[in-house]
């Protein structure tokens, strides 16, 4: 399945790109690393994911798939662990902290951080607005005077 654009579905719309595309931008859907990028970044950016960040990635997309949850499934955590350990990134581990307060969906925060510090020489991001912006009413905001269908017969 596809969108019209090509993109995987689910997928960020920076071409190429391997993370899931979360956050809203011009009636698209980006990965938290290229939302609000300069597009003549994007490919950098990809490469960047795809190449030097591939145990990162790979590490959210298991975290994503099991909901930040590892109940009766101890080897994808165990998974992850090996993708870090194996990136020379111990200090994204699960921390003692986050293993007490199952705190998975705190650890996978971490790690997107990671990635979006990763990527923070590749274009200015501009800051993810944290309202909806939204048009100003139109029409009637009274329901007193306003009969939609006063120029027909009456109901
Ligand atoms: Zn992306």
């Amino acid at each position: 399945m596809s969108e019209p654009n090509g993109t995987p579905w689910g997928m960020c719309a920076a071409y190429g790109c391997p993370l899931p595309g979360t956050v809203g931008s011009e009636s698209r859907w980006y990965c938290f690393c290229h939302v609000n990028k300069p597009s003549n970044f994007n490919d950098a950016i990809t490469r960047e994911l795809r190449e030097k960040q591939k145990p990162i990635v790979d590490a959210i997309a298991i975290l994503r798939v099991r909901g930040c949850s590892f109940y009766g499934s101890d080897s994808e955590y165990r998974a992850i662990q090996q993708l870090l350990i194996g990136a020379d990134r111990r200090d994204l581990l699960m921390s003692a902290d986050e293993k007490q307060t199952g705190g998975a969906r705190a650890w996978l925060q971490r790690l997107e951080r990671a990635l979006i510090d990763a990527c923070a020489g590749f274009g200015q991001q501009k800051p993810i607005p944290l309202a909806v912006p939204t048009a100003p009413v139109i029409g009637p905001t009274h329901a007193s005077n306003f009969h939609p269908y006063a120029d027909g017969d009456a109901a």
